[in-house]
């Protein structure tokens, strides 16, 4: 018995990579896994899907020499269905870190009466009021055919009645949708074969996801820069040292410079993660300095002692209040 073409059933190249292989495997396994598909096709599409890739990555692995070589003609393009587009919320450490999301799609159940076909089997008859059920209506003298009925005196509605004949009802459903590492807002997200069903003989339409950030009470984003606020008490503002900056990983630890007059820190290549060409934007923290409300007996004193040495070193640690102390002794 021949091998099936297991490139054509992950509809692939012969020459796919081994990224294309598990791509193909992975939009068809979404497309048909019996839990998310409720066609009967569904199971054997899935299994035949998962066979192959099971089988071109094993002979990928073994590096088979005799491997086909001329490419099988391109599958035959199948009508698709409507693709859907979607807003959707996420935090801004999602759209960094990467995540799932659970979005509510329009969906469709088969209609449980008919089993799906739109029909039932015993038709409802009306008559004709056109033709009070004769068939025949007055015209020019003689009879013709009655043109509402077609010459029949009654209508036959077969029609489904709980699904208006179209064979499904509509049916919200859930869909969780993994998110990728750094996808900025505003960015897209293609989810192969969840957008409008499929026509018939042919696949169902792609779902493309816009992601929103949602505002977080920390960080900002700016193009690819993070902002956020960064409240600092002035002890260690003059003292410097560790200050805990707030990042989309955790926590950074970073130096404060001692009695630095900057108001903010940047740390490069902590804001949001690159992607693709795109470089990792800057994290940058805007120093809020905070003066105690009151201070105790103990930080007085400190302070005290604190501005008594500079007193006596004020040549070198401030010119300014140097020049000061100089002018004022001259206007005695
Ligand atoms: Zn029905
Ligand atoms: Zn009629």
């Amino acid at each position: 018995m021949s091998q099936p073409d297991f490139h054509q059933i992950l509809g692939i190249t012969p020459n796919a990579s081994a990224a294309e292989i598990k791509r193909a495997f992975k939009r068809l396994a979404m497309r048909w896994h019996p839990d998310r598909n409720a066609d009967p096709q569904a199971h054997e599409q899935f299994r035949l899907a998962r066979e192959a890739f099971e089988h071109l990555t094993g002979v990928r692995e073994a590096a088979t020499p005799d491997a086909p070589e001329d490419s099988p003609p391109p599958p035959p393009r199948r009508p698709r269905g409507e693709d859907h587009r979607l807003d959707v919320g996420v935090e801004l450490t999602e759209a960094a870190l990467g995540g799932t999301v659970t979005v509510t799609l329009e969906g469709r159940s088969t209609c449980v009466t008919c089993d799906g076909s739109g029909r039932r089997s015993y038709g409802r008859t009306t008559m004709c009021s056109a033709c009070h059920g004769s068939g025949r209506v007055r015209s020019e003298g003689g009879l013709k055919s009655c043109p509402s009925c077609k010459g029949k005196g009654y209508f036959t509605d077969n029609h489904c009645a709980d699904c208006e004949g179209r064979g499904w009802n509509p049916a919200d459903r859930q869909l969780a949708v993994s998110i990728p590492p750094a996808m900025l807002p505003g960015e897209e997200l293609r989810v192969a074969g969840q957008g409008g069903p499929a026509p018939e003989d042919g696949e169902p339409g792609d779902l493309y996801l816009t992601l929103r950030a949602r505002p977080h009470p920390l960080f900002r984003l700016d193009g690819h820069d993070i902002h956020v606020d960064l409240p600092v008490s002035i002890f260690r503002v003059l003292a410097g040292g560790v200050v805990d900056v707030p990042t989309l990983t955790g926590i950074q630890q970073t130096l404060l410079s001692e009695s630095s007059t900057a108001t903010e820190i940047r740390l490069p290549g902590a804001g949001f993660p690159a992607r693709g060409r795109r470089h990792a934007g800057d994290l940058v923290a805007h120093l809020q300095v905070q003066y105690p409300r009151f201070l105790s007996k103990e930080q007085k004193a400190l302070l005290e002692m604190a501005d008594q040495v500079l007193q006596q070193q004020l040549d070198d640690q401030s010119p300014i209040l140097a020049r000061w102390r100089d002018a004022l002794k001259q206007n005695r």
